[in-house]
């Protein structure tokens, strides 16, 4: 059975990308599907506004080169290789949706930390990358420890 073909995991690159990246490695190894990385960068112009003046540009380069190197290691961790990870600037949700379009990928796998209160009135990221994804959105349960002592 081949169920799914191509599996996009997104990463926000903290120690939780750990728990969802075997639950996609694992369905990828059981639908024998190719594997897909991809982490969004937040640009800081669109986090902070113009509030900060001052020339960000070199800080933006620095924080692109950290998150490609942290990304290399990730995916080499999992033999995702170089062409099948994917480093965009942007908001992760619509990017995630729109390289998962792009890359004819028909499943993405995102974390979910299972908010409540204030926290799901606001939103998460997997709320975002359900609402409007094309294809099937798996969102893997993190930091359930966390959940269970509140
Ligand atoms: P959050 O709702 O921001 O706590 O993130 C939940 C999940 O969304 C993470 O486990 C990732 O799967 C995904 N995610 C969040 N931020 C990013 C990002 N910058 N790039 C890629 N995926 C992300």
């Amino acid at each position: 059975m081949s169920r799914y073909k191509h599996i996009l995991l997104a990463v926000d690159l903290t120690e939780e990308s750990n728990e969802v990246a075997q639950q996609a490695s694992a369905l990828a190894d059981s639908f024998d599907a190719d594997l897909s990385i991809v982490h969004v960068i937040e640009p800081l112009s669109l986090a902070y506004g113009g509030d900060i003046p001052m020339d960000l540009s070199s800080v933006q380069d620095q924080i692109h080169d950290q998150a490609k190197s942290h990304l290399s290691e990730f995916a080499s961790s999992l033999a995702v290789p170089a062409e099948r990870q994917y480093l965009i600037f942007g908001r992760p949700e619509s990017e995630i949706q729109r390289v998962a379009q792009c890359k004819d990928a028909d499943l993405i796998v995102v974390g979910s930390h299972g908010r409540h209160g204030l926290a799901l009135l606001l939103g998460s990221t997997a709320n975002g990358v359900l609402h409007g994804a094309t294809c099937d959105v798996l969102a893997v349960r993190v930091g359930r420890q966390e959940a269970q002592t509140e």
